[in-house]
C-alpha cells in the first residue's frame, strides 16, 4: 500500500524534540533505539516504522502539552495503548518525522461507583486490570477478548474492540458511557459523564471512539459495569453443517431467557491447527466432526439453573438434528480446555504458515451463506488454500482467514494479499457487510476502504478529520487518505 501521509507533518527540529522532553521528564522518554523497538515493531512483524521519540506521559496534563507543542510544531503524533493492534494503526509509516505517544503509564482506576454500575479509568489502564478492579466492586465489565492481558481501554475504545461477549453486551462503543480527549490543539474536553440519559445535542464520545487515534488522543473513560455472574455453563457442540449454527443460536436465545453471552464457530481445521501446534490442548470428542460451536451461558442470579437449560438445549438440538454431539464442561478446568480450542487459534495460525486474513461481518442470519460463497469462490480462485473461517458468528462476525496451500511458498502466497482480499471483500459487500468487523482500518485496510464506502460517506469522514485536525497531526495517513 501507499505509505503517503500527506505533507502536513513536519520534521522535529532538536529545540522541539527538548521541548517534548522537558515536558515528560527523563523517566517519560524512550529514545535509545533498542529501548523503542517494542514500540515500533507490530507484535508478528507485519509493519515496523521509526519514530523520532517514544512518550510515556502520566497525567492528561502532560499529553496536552506535548499536543500543543507538536501542533505548534506541526510534528505528527502517533498514539500507541497495549500495541495488540490488528491494523496496524499503532505503527507509524516508514519515515521518522513523527512521536510516538504510548499511553500505558496512565494506568490508574480512578473511581468506581458500584451502584451506579460504572468504572473510571484511565486510558492506560490494561483491560485485565479493568476486569479485575470490577471483580473486586462484585460487578463484570464485560469486555473480554484474547490479548486482554496486554491491550488498553484506550486502544479498546479507538479500535472499538468487540471480542467473545458482544452478543450479549455490546462492543466497546456500547460499554462507554464518557470520555476525556485530548484534541489536536491539545486541548482538553472533559467528557468524562456517568449517565445513561444525556440527549443535549451530538454524542462526541462516538466521534473518537473507533477513529484509531485520527481525532485526538483519548485519556480516560467511564465504562459501563454489569451484575456480576454467578453461574456459568459452558459447551462445545458438534453440527453437522454451517447452517445448523445460526438455527442453534436462535433456538438458544430463546430458550435460556437470552443467557447467551458467547457464541463461537469453529470448523474442523481450527480444532485441528490448535491440536498440532499448541501444547496441552485436546479433543473432548472422540471422533472429529466437521463444525463446532463453544456455547457460553451466563446468569447474575444464583438459582438460574443455567445447567439445566443448556441440558435441556442440547438435547432438543440433537434431537432435531441441529447438532450431532456436545459436551458440557463439569468444572473449571474443563471450562478453561473448551476455551482453550478458541483462544489459542491466533497463536496455533501463527505457526502453521501464511494467512491472507479478512475480519469482516454480515447480518448474522447471512453467514452461512457468506462463508459457503466466499470459501467457493476463493477455492475456484486458488485451489488448495485452506480456509479457516471462524469467528463471533453469534454477531456476524467471521475471521475469513485464507492460509497459503500445503507445501507452497509463503512468500509467493502473501503476494497475492490483495487480489484474495478483493474476492472475500467484494463478497462481503454483496452480502451488505463490513470489510472490518472489530480490527478498525488502521493502515491495512486503509486504501480498500474507498472501495466500500460510498463517496458521500468518504466525504463526511474527510470533512469530520478536517474539522478536528486541521493540520492532520493526528496518527497522520491513518484510517482514511490525506
Ligand atoms: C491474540 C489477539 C486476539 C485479539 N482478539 C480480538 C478480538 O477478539 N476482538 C477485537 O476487537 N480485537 C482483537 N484483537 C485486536 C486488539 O487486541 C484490539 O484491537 C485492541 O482493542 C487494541 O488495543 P491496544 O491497546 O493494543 O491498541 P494499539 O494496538 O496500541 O492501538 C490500536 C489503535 O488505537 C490507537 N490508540 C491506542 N490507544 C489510543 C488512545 N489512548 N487514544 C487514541 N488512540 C489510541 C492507535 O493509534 C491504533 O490506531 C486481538 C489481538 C490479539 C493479539
Amino acid at each position: 500500500m501507499s505509505t503517503d501521509i500527506g505533507d502536513a507533518v513536519a520534521s522535529p527540529s532538536v529545540e522541539t524534540l527538548d521541548r517534548l522532553r522537558r515536558i515528560v521528564g527523563a523517566k517519560g522518554v524512550i529514545d535509545d533505539p533498542r529501548d523503542m523497538e517494542p514500540y515500533l515493531v507490530e507484535w508478528r512483524g507485519f509493519w515496523r516504522g521509526p519514530a523520532a521519540l517514544v512518550l510515556r506521559p502520566v497525567s492528561t496534563q502532560e499529553v496536552s502539552d506535548i499536543v500543543k507543542v507538536c501542533a505548534e510544531a506541526g510534528i505528527g503524533i502517533v498514539p500507541q495503548g497495549g500495541n495488540t493492534g490488528l491494523s496496524g494503526g499503532g505503527i507509524p509509516f516508514e519515515h521518522d518525522r513523527v512521536v510516538l505517544l504510548n499511553l500505558g503509564r496512565m494506568n490508574n482506576v480512578r473511581k468506581v461507583d458500584a451502584l451506579n454500575y460504572t468504572i473510571e479509568v484511565e486510558a492506560g489502564c490494561v483491560l485485565a486490570e479493568v476486569q479485575r478492579a470490577a471483580d473486586a466492586a462484585d460487578r463484570l465489565f464485560p469486555l473480554s477478548l484474547a490479548a486482554e492481558g496486554s491491550c488498553q481501554i484506550g486502544g479498546n475504545l479507538s479500535t472499538n474492540a468487540g471480542g467473545t461477549a458482544v452478543l450479549r453486551y455490546g462492543n466497546a462503543r456500547d460499554l462507554a458511557l464518557g470520555l476525556e480527549v485530548v484534541l489536536p490543539d491539545g486541548q482538553v474536553w472533559n467528557g468524562l459523564r456517568s449517565l445513561r440519559k444525556d440527549n443535549t445535542g451530538y454524542d462526541l464520545k462516538d466521534l473518537f471512539i473507533g477513529a484509531e487515534g485520527t481525532l485526538g488522543i483519548i485519556t480516560a473513560a467511564v465504562l459501563k459495569l454489569f451484575p456480576k455472574p454467578r453461574d456459568r455453563r459452558t459447551a462445545l457442540a458438534a453440527l453437522p453443517n454451517v447452517d445448523a449454527t445460526i438455527r442453534l443460536l436462535d433456538r438458544a436465545r430463546a430458550a435460556t431467557g437470552d443467557q447467551v453471552t458467547t457464541f463461537e464457530y469453529m470448523p474442523r481445521i481450527c480444532i485441528d491447527l490448535v491440536l498440532e501446534h499448541v501444547a496441552g490442548a485436546a479433543d473432548p470428542f472422540s471422533r472429529a466432526f466437521g463444525h463446532y460451536v463453544l456455547i457460553e451461558l451466563t446468569s447474575s442470579a444464583e438459582n438460574a439453573a443455567l445447567g439445566e437449560a443448556l441440558e435441556n438445549l442440547l438435547a432438543a438440538a440433537i434431537e432435531d438434528g441441529l447438532i450431532v454431539d456436545a459436551v458440557v464442561a463439569q468444572s473449571e478446568t474443563q471450562i478453561k480446555a473448551l476455551w482453550k480450542l478458541r483462544e489459542a487459534l491466533a497463536e496455533a495460525q501463527k505457526h502453521a504458515g501464511a494467512s491472507i486474513r479478512h475480519d469482516v461481518s454480515v447480518p448474522v442470519s447471512r453467514v452461512p451463506d457468506f462463508v459457503r460463497e466466499a470459501s467457493r469462490r476463493v477455492d475456484a480462485h486458488l485451489p488448495g488454500a485452506r480456509i479457516v473461517g471462524f469467528g463471533h458468528i453469534g454477531d456476524g462476525n467471521v475471521h475469513f482467514n485464507v492460509m497459503q496451500p500445503p507445501g507452497s511458498d509463503s512468500a509467493a502466497f502473501l503476494k497475492r494479499w490483495s487480489e484474495i482480499n478483493d474476492i472475500v471483500h467484494r463478497c462481503v459487500a454483496e452480502f451488505s457487510g463490513s470489510i472490518s468487523a472489530e480490527h478498525g482500518i488502521g493502515r491495512l485496510k486503509r486504501d480498500e476502504l474507498p472501495k466500500y464506502k460510498s463517496a458521500t460517506e468518504l466525504a463526511l469522514m474527510r470533512r469530520i478529520k478536517a474539522a478536528l485536525d486541521p493540520s492532520g497531526i493526528m496518527n497522520p495517513g491513518k484510517v482514511i487518505q490525506p
